[in-house]
């Protein structure tokens, strides 16, 4: 047998990586991850040692200052971060998502005007598609952008923004010719300093606390002409286009939050006794134990097979990509729930971070499009033909 078959292996480059971000990860974020939550504030630790490690923003390419990471490299970095603080892992995973549509679209000017700031860790991004009549229905949004001379003017809101207040740059999809439907959807790219852009107060959320969640106003927001991603009427195609190569990272981070909280049952199991002995020594616990293996470790190969086919550019991710996030949120969810029950009446407290984990993992399964519409999306591309 040939040792140096390596389908399905990751490259060394990818295991060295994992190595660094848990090392950083454990030591600069999760000392702070409890009280992060619990005071409902941003990590600016996990942000300015990620800045320093060059772990902000590893996506970009080199070419805007970035560390070119590839999407499995990427979604390995989420997941590293999510194992110990799903809040902090929020830096990079939505980085990725504000600056995809300029990647995917945008000019060669507006990559160079906004993503070197953000490769660097200087600031954020953020990404605006939902507001609060269209959320699964995001084709039906009201926010509206029309051309006055040399600048477009924004009005309206958007809701539900990851980092929103505290990301400089966002994108924004907004209508720009309403009798076209989703071909008159326009994607901008706007600063927090662009006049007529107005940041609305956080949501008070079940999980992900240390990620403010805000609304966002455009009252008369003017920007750039320049500042438009790609042609008029090609925004929703992009806003589509950019959760393909997202939805893995939602998936990665839903992996992090699973195997943290299955190491943390693990630890638990093996010291708490009851009926003189270790609750690992029942066949319960094991067997309980072995499926949350078995389903973090399916999730994290499928999040990693739909990061690569993004990475290498495949057309139709569509179903891969649903698939991943869809499969690894709703394995988080029931990993966190389980490493709770193994953790007994001390899980439900704040004591231990299962609880935590369990509350941040609900979140997978709702953004970046809830599970029933990830499978709306895998049903349309299984009867297409
Ligand atoms: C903490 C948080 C952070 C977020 N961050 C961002 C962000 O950074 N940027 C951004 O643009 N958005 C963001 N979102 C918005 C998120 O993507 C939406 O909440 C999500 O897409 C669902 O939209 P909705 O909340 O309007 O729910 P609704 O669309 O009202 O859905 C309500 C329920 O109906 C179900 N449903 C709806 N339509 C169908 C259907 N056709 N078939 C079956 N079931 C259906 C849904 O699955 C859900 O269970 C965030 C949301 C939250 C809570």
């Amino acid at each position: 047998m040939d040792p140096s078959f390596d389908t399905y292996k990751l490259a060394e480059e990818h295991e060295a990586l994992r190595e660094s971000v848990r090392a950083l990860a454990e030591k600069e974020i999760a000392p702070h991850a409890a009280e992060v939550d619990e005071q409902e504030r941003y990590p600016q630790e996990a942000l300015e040692a990620l800045a320093k490690a060059g772990f902000a923003a590893v996506h970009v390419p080199e070419a805007y200052g970035g560390q070119g990471a590839d999407s499995v490299a990427t979604c390995i970095v989420i997941e590293e971060v999510a194992r110990v603080c799903a809040s902090s892992s929020l830096i990079p995973a939505v980085n990725k998502l504000g600056t995809m549509p300029i990647l995917l679209s945008g000019s060669e000017e507006l990559k160079k005007a906004v993503l070197p700031s953000i490769a660097s860790g200087e600031v954020t991004a953020s990404y605006a598609l939902s507001e609060r009549e269209a959320g699964s229905d995001a084709a039906s949004m009201k926010t509206r952008a029309h051309l006055d001379g040399d600048h477009w003017v924004l009005n309206g809101s958007k809701c539900w923004i990851t980092n929103g207040g505290v990301s400089k740059w966002y994108t924004v999809m907004a209508v720009t010719d309403p009798d076209k439907g989703a071909n008159g959807i326009s994607a901008f790219v706007v600063h927090a300093d662009d006049p007529g852009f107005v940041v609305g107060p956080k949501e008070k959320k079940l999980g992900i606390k240390g990620s403010p969640t805000a609304e966002l106003y455009f009252e008369n927001c003017t920007i750039p002409a320049d500042r438009i991603i790609g042609e008029p009427g090609t925004g929703f195609k992009t806003a589509l286009r950019t959760l393909d190569h997202t939805r893995p990272t939602i998936g990665a981070q839903a992996v992090g939050i699973a195997q943290g909280a299955l190491d943390a049952a693990r630890a638990y199991v093996k010291e708490r006794k009851q009926f003189g002995r270790a609750i690992a020594d029942f066949q319960g616990v094991q067997f309980m134990l072995a499926d949350m293996a078995m389903k973090t470790e399916a999730a994290r190969q499928m999040v990693y097979v739909a990061a690569a086919r993004a990475e290498r550019g495949e057309p139709n991710l569509g179903f891969i990509s649903s698939a991943a996030k869809c499969f690894a949120s709703d394995v988080a969810m029931e990993v966190t729930t389980n490493a709770v029950q193994l953790f007994g009446g001390a899980g439900y407290t704040r004591d231990f971070p299962v609880e935590r984990m369990m509350r941040d993992a609900k979140i997978t399964q709702i953004y970046e499009g809830t599970n029933q519409i990830q499978r709306m999306v895998m049903a349309r591309s299984l009867l297409r033909d």
